[in-house]
């Protein structure tokens, strides 16, 4: 092998003469070179290559220990976790008690040993993993982001990234095209989830409403308005932003629909406007992460509109937290009538009405964008968009940097959050949306819709058990298991909607959580049942209050549920069917204790 030529720095450092006298022409260390020099050898033949030709151990080890990785899948009809071991094996805190060790270490070692820390991990893409919003990755997505880490460009700024800027670039084009937008004028920055999302959400607001603020500081109690049902980022951003949690209104949302109620936005709008207290930003969920609900957000931009701000203040923004249900977009304008993908009759209601609420995000001004969500992409790959990216980028703008020069017309450094910033994000994004393309994104969505339904029509046929959110149009599905031989709807509405049956509610809701652990045990115990595992399945304890509790005071009159969250092409009707007579299992075992 030869030694690599160096870049001029290096050289310095390595001159002609250290060459010959440490490293033999093929780049093995000469016996007697110093040990630095033969660690650099060692490092050498590790190294990714630069040049093409030859072996190049980047590529031979990552397709070694892919395959080996891929043998921590279960045999078909194995349990829904990875490796042979379910259980935790480390002990918190005592497992921080480390050093990193003398020697270089050994490069299969190292990763044999992390390859062995994904022991007992859950296995996304296993047809009975329906635990939460966790979805397997596209392969596209996974080979982008992965491909990102061999050159590891910068999203900094384009010295760094070069062409790679266009991954970022074209998914603000693609996004503000779906969405409604101008395309060349949609902006878009890759962030560090929903929550670097949501922040860029609120601080935009802020800036917009008061630029002062960025030289000067936060002096004013401005106020953010979501709903109720608004995800509890809200906190962490208000909390790190320094605006103050207690600066969060919320608004109610319907106790069906989980809805905001706009009449109470008007109220909340007209006494701040009253008050000369200004709103930075008001938030719309555009689904809920359970739920699925939407938010109606033309109404409230024409609510925002009919309430400006005090003199003074800049215009607040709509932020349209769209991280989790984004991609029902797609179904804004499918052809109902046609049908082109041949969704069942079953679904076709819920599609059209998931696409036209998803039809009114053009009203927002910016909105986040979950990949690792409903895009079926690896983290993390959270995208920022917003309608007027020259706008957002001015008012952001800071100024000129000593050591990096804009030597591209794409220069995000001057106004993000982050400073470095992978390419793995904006790779994983843009190759899913080329990947499914519209139609892809439709039949996964549509395809997993499908045997989310089957299971609710199944559930609606059992006696003992009672789907509790008929209501949501989203893929989970929310359900209770009573006694045998209980009339479980029955007695659900009673315990839903009666005072009176507050305690077999408290009684029936532990029994909810008594299956939902048991049925967590089983997955984690790798427990088979006629020869079969069981299915990795969660619960809530709180999916929404009795109806005589709307305050929420009495912590304990709420219905509990166990969840099934299917996330993967993998799950089918049969898979459903299974989970129900698992659930069945499970209660008999719970109630003999
Ligand atoms: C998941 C979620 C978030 C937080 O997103 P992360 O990607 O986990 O940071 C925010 N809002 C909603 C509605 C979510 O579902």
């Amino acid at each position: 092998m030869n030694i690599p030529a160096r870049t001029a720095t290096v050289t310095k450092l390595f001159s002609e003469q250290d060459q010959r006298d440490h490293w033999h022409a093929e780049g093995a260390a000469d016996g007697k070179a110093p040990k630095w020099a033969k660690y650099h050898a060692k490092m050498i033949g590790e190294f990714p290559s630069p040049y093409r030709g030859g072996k190049d151990p980047l590529a031979q080890q990552i397709e070694k220990f892919v395959e080996k990785i891929d043998m921590l899948r279960p045999e078909k009809g194995g349990p829904a976790y990875l490796g042979e071991n379910p259980a935790l094996t480390y002990k918190y805190p005592a497992v921080k008690n480390v050093k990193i060790n003398q020697e270089m270490g050994d490069l299969d070692t190292v990763i044999d040993d992390c390859i062995k820390l994904f022991e007992g991990a859950p296995n996304w893409g296993h047809p009975m993993t329906m635990f939460n919003v966790a979805p397997q990755a596209n392969t596209a997505a996974i080979i982008a982001s992965m491909l990102s880490q061999v050159f590891a460009v910068n999203c900094i700024e384009g010295e760094s990234a070069w062409n790679v800027h266009i991954a970022e670039l074209e998914s603000a084009g693609m996004l503000g095209n779906l969405i409604g937008w101008d395309p060349v004028k949609t902006g878009a920055i890759y962030t560090y989830g929903g929550g670097g999302c949501f922040n860029y959400g609120v601080k935009y607001g802020l800036t917009r409403v008061m630029p002062d603020i960025r030289q000067k500081g936060l002096r004013t109690d401005v106020k953010i308005i979501c709903s109720q049902q608004a995800h509890y980022v809200q906190q962490t951003v208000t909390d790190w932003l320094g605006i103050g949690m207690d600066n969060i209104v919320h608004v109610r949302t319907d106790e069906k629909s989980n809805v905001m109620d706009l009449a109470h936005l008007e109220e909340i709008l007209i006494d701040l406007t009253a008050k000369k207290i200004p709103v930075a930003t008001i938030i719309c969920t555009m689904g809920t992460t359970d739920a699925n609900a939407f938010d109606p957000i033309a109404k409230v931009r024409a609510l925002l509109d009919r309430y400006p701000n005090p003199k003074g203040y800049g215009k607040a923004i709509l932020y349209a937290d769209a991280v989790c249900g984004w991609s029902w977009v797609y179904f804004k304008d499918y052809d109902f009538e046609k049908n082109p993908l041949e969704f069942s009759e079953r679904i076709l209601p819920i599609l059209k009405q998931n696409g036209q609420a998803m039809a009114e995000l053009s009203h927002a001004d910016a909105a986040g964008i979950d990949f690792h969500k409903m895009g079926w992409a690896p983290y993390v790959s959270s995208c920022f968009i917003y309608k007027n990216a020259e706008e957002f980028e001015s008012i952001h703008r800071r100024g000129e940097n000593a050591y990096l020069q804009a030597r591209t017309p794409y220069s995000p450094l001057y106004y993000t959050l982050e400073v470095s910033r992978t390419a793995s994000g904006p790779l994983a994004g843009w190759a899913t949306l080329k990947y499914f393309g519209k139609e892809g994104m439709q039949a996964i969505l549509g395809g997993i819709l499908e045997s989310k339904y089957a299971l609710v029509d199944l559930l609606d046929s059992q006696k003992d058990m009672v789907c509790v959110n008929h209501e949501d149009s989203g893929i989970v599905t929310l359900f209770r298991i009573y006694e045998k031989d209980t009339d479980a709807k029955a007695q659900f509405e009673k315990e839903l909607t009666n005072a009176s049956s507050r305690d077999e509610l408290v009684k029936h809701n532990k029994l909810t959580q008594a299956v939902g652990d048991k049925l967590f045990e089983w997955f984690r115990s790798g427990k088979k049942i006629d020869g079969k595992y069981t299915p990795y399945t969660s619960y809530t304890t709180g999916f929404r209050n009795a109806d005589y509790n709307r305050d929420g005071k009495d912590a304990e009159a709420l219905i509990y549920a166990l969840k099934s969250y299917p996330m993967n092409v993998f799950i089918t009707p049969e898979v459903m069917q299974w989970v129900l007579t698992c659930v069945h299992i499970a209660r008999d075992e719970v109630m003999k204790a």
